[in-house]
C-alpha cells in the first residue's frame, strides 16, 4: 500500500537555530502518530511543514507518493483541499452558522455539498441532536467535535490536529481524542496529533521533539 504520508530526513531551522533534524516516518491509512514535546519544541512548525504551509528547508514530504517540494502554490492549494484536514486549539467555527452548516462549509470549496454526510459525521461524533445549534450554544468539547467533523467532511487522507484539546478539561479532551481517532480509523484517514500533554495520548506511537 502507498503510504498516505512519508517524511524523509526532515530538518528545519529558524534564524535563531535548528529546531529538528533528520526526522523520517511514514503513515498508512488509518494509522496515528502523536507528536510530543514541550511548548516551543517545534510541533506547530512540523505540522505546518507536513501541510505544505511552510517552505521545506531540508528533506522531503510526500503526500500519497507525491513530493510536495516543487509543487506550485496553486497546485499545492488544490491538492490540500482534498488531501488534508486541519484541527487547531481554537475551533474557528463561524459564529453565525449552525453546527451542520459549519461542517458543510468546506463542501462549497470542494464542490460537493452533501448534507446527509455532514449530518452523519455529526451523529457519529454524538452531536446529531445539536446539528441545528449555533456554536455559542455548544460546550467547548462539542465545538471541537464540530471542528473535527468539518475537517473530515471532504474525506481527507490525512488529518493534522495541533493541540486540539488544549482548551478543554480532561474529560472532554479524552472524549474528543477518542472520537477523533475512532473516526479517522473508520474513514481510513491517517492522523498526526501534536500535544504537549503526554498523558493524553498513551498508547499512540509517538515522535518526540
Ligand atoms: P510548539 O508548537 O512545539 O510550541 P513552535 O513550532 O510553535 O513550537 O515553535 C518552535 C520554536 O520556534 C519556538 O521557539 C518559537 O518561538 C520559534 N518560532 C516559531 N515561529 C517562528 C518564526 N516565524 N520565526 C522565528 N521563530 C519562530
Ligand atoms: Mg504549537
Amino acid at each position: 500500500m502507498r503510504p498516505v504520508l512519508e517524511v524523509q530526513n526532515l530538518g528545519f531551522a529558524y534564524a535563531n537555530g535548528p529546531l529538528f533534524q533528520g526526522l523520517s516516518f511514514r503513515l498508512e491509512p488509518g494509522e496515528a502518530l502523536a507528536v510530543l514535546g514541550p511548548s516551543g519544541s517545534g510541533k506547530t512548525t512540523l505540522l505546518h511543514l507536513l501541510a505544505g504551509l511552510l517552505p521545506l528547508q531540508e528533506g522531503e514530504v510526500l503526500w500519497e507518493g507525491t513530493p510536495i517540494w516543487g509543487l506550485r502554490e496553486e497546485a499545492l492549494a488544490r491538492r490540500r483541499l482534498r488531501f488534508l484536514g486541519l484541527v487547531f486549539q481554537h475551533h474557528f467555527l463561524l459564529p453565525e452558522l449552525t453546527a451542520l452548516e459549519n461542517v458543510l462549509a468546506p463542501g462549497y470549496l470542494v464542490g460537493r455539498v452533501d448534507r446527509a454526510w455532514a449530518f452523519a459525521l455529526l451523529e457519529r461524533l454524538g452531536l446529531g441532536a445539536r446539528a441545528g445549534f449555533l456554536p455559542q450554544r455548544l460546550s467547548g468539547g462539542e465545538r471541537q467535535r464540530v471542528a473535527v467533523a468539518r475537517a473530515l467532511y471532504p474525506r481527507p487522507r490525512l488529518l493534522l490536529a495541533d493541540e486540539p484539546t488544549a482548551s478543554l478539561d480532561r474529560r472532554q479532551a479524552r472524549e474528543v481524542l477518542a472520537l477523533m481517532r475512532a473516526l479517522c480509523q473508520e474513514v481510513g484517514a491517517a492522523l498526526v496529533l501534536a500535544t504537549h500533554d503526554e498523558g493524553l495520548v498513551e498508547g499512540l506511537p509517538a515522535l518526540r521533539l
